[in-house]
């Protein structure tokens, strides 16, 4: 199976500006940002999507949304608050499938999304 491209990001065969690196998981700045703060953070462990995650991946995932919070307080959107977003399939706007947290902030965002 190919590499995704996140995969090669963690890999350092492509270049991702970082925020965020641990045992468990990298952070890297969206390369096509929808808000000034958007961080991708993605597992190092390979799961394609939140509906392809086992009960083996319950720490990873509880880890992914601690991350996010913590990288929130970071990067200054703690107090002014953020969106935390999982896209999952066709219908969700997954484009690549190798799990990510979106941590969209610093404007306000609209709901319902689009
Ligand atoms: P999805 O649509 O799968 O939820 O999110 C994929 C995200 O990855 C998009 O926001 C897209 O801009 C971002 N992305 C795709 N390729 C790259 C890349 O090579 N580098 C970085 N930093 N972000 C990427």
């Amino acid at each position: 199976m190919s590499k995704t491209i996140f995969q090669k990001i963690i890999d350092r065969e492509i270049p991702a500006k970082l925020a965020h690196e641990d045992e468990f998981c990298i952070a890297i700045h969206d390369i096509d940002p929808k808000a000034p703060v958007h961080v991708l953070i993605i597992p190092k462990k390979l799961i394609p999507r939140v509906g392809a995650a086992t009960a083996a991946d319950q720490a990873t995932l509880g880890h992914l949304l601690l991350t996010a919070a913590a990288l929130a307080k970071k990067l200054g959107i703690a107090e002014s608050g953020y969106r935390i977003v999982i896209n999952n399939g066709r219908d969700g706007g997954e484009t690549v499938p190798h799990l990510h947290v979106h941590l969209l902030g610093q404007r306000p965002l609209a709901w319902p999304p689009g």
